[in-house]
């Protein structure tokens, strides 16, 4: 098994992390992977995408075989200004005033450790192609922004999932969102009340009808923003919310997604006001199974590092939903994050190191 240069994967991850990138500026971010690739004969391309840009990187292989992707994304979540890493024997955590930036930074520290020790190490590698995507917290705006069709890789391992190394997501939901806009009748709430229709009361009462929370096993809804209203004197015209279903059964979803909006409407004719519903599909979602070549080549790469393959469902979206939907066969697996989008967010070396393993021995398996 390959050896990995512990001390510069971990300076690699220390100097990523204090480097602050939020989505949409992630430039330096980008510019310290270019840097670091460029002298080990990677090919690097800038793809604009609103403010930033996604990064392409491509090894040209020295043998035949398949061509794989390997994708991260280069924004974190705030707050990632000043963060100073705290480095123990066995782990790094943040100094608990931010996050660590880990996700997805661990990532992105592993692929150019494996970019460097192909080149150093002489390693036999097939076409490899390396996809750094920007604005993935907000969204998955990177990758939706991103000429998939350019890339040349049947099967894309994407590392941005938390957890104990060796787990592999095999589904991941449809994602649907709504904005809600009910229009009421304004009146003066003190002298003439019964002239008004209260848009706050309109869409309360939607609130409690929709379904709400977990439905099934595959399928929730939340309510995650309200608002509405002027003043307490004033009977509310406005009101607004923004809501979300997902499920891993796309069946499913549209069977929820009818149900709430016949009673939105419902509920906004009977109490005489007007609803407007603003729909979007932010991302469809994925179903593999252990037959997938993908799947195959990640377990047999984690197993031969001596890592038990755990087999997961995953709730949230990432990169991975939008890449299989462009036809290249992607898995989501864990780079050993913990405790994410949190002040108290830390990695273990020893995840880093094995995380770099098992990228390596994916190659082998190209
Ligand atoms: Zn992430």
């Amino acid at each position: 098994m390959i050896e990995i240069n512990k001390d510069r994967l971990v300076k690699t991850f220390l100097e990523l992390v204090t480097i602050p990138s939020p989505s949409w500026n992630e430039h330096e971010v980008i510019a310290y992977i270019e840097r670091s690739v460029a002298e080990y004969g990677a090919q690097c391309e800038r793809f604009p995408c609103g403010e930033s840009f996604n990064l392409l990187v491509k090894l040209k292989g020295n043998r035949k075989g398949e061509t794989g992707l390997f994708s991260c994304h280069t924004d974190t979540v705030t707050p990632c200004e000043n963060v100073r890493p705290i480095v123990t024997e066995m782990k790094i955590m943040s100094d608990g005033t931010t996050i660590l930036g880990g996700d997805d930074k661990a990532a992105v520290a592993v692929f150019i450790e494996v970019i460097r020790n192909l080149k150093e190490k002489n390693l036999a590698y097939a076409d490899l192609e390396f996809l750094f995507s920007c604005a993935e917290e907000l969204g998955l705006y990177g990758i939706k922004g991103f000429p998939l069709k350019k890339l040349n890789a049947k099967y894309a391992f994407v590392f941005d999932s938390g957890g104990d190394i060796g787990a592999i997501v095999l589904k991941a939901p449809f994602h649907l969102t709504y904005r809600v806009v009910v229009k009421g009748k304004s009146a003066h709430a003190g002298i003439e009340p019964e002239k008004g229709v209260s848009a706050i009361r309109v869409i309360s009462e939607m609130i409690h009808a929709i379904p709400h929370g977990r439905i099934d096993r595959e399928t929730t809804v939340n309510v995650g923003i309200v608002h509405g209203g002027l003043a307490t004197n004033i009977v509310a015209e406005h009101a607004e919310m923004a809501l979300e279903a997902r499920s891993l059964s796309k069946t499913k979803l549209n069977k929820i997604d009818k149900k709430i909006v016949s009673q939105l409407k419902t509920i906004a004719s009977r109490n005489g006001a007007s609803v407007k519903i603003k729909k979007n599909m932010e991302y469809e979602g994925f179903a593999l199974s252990k037959e997938n070549r993908v799947v195959q080549i990640a377990a047999s790469a984690i197993a031969s590092i001596g890592v038990m393959p755990k087999f997961e469902v995953s709730g949230g979206g990432s990169d991975t939903n939008i890449i299989n939907r462009a036809g290249i066969e992607a898995v989501n697996l864990s780079i050993g994050m913990r405790n994410v989008h949190t002040k108290k967010e830390f990695i273990k070396i020893q995840d880093l190191i094995r995380g770099a393993k098992i990228v390596h021995a994916i190659i082998e398996r190209l």
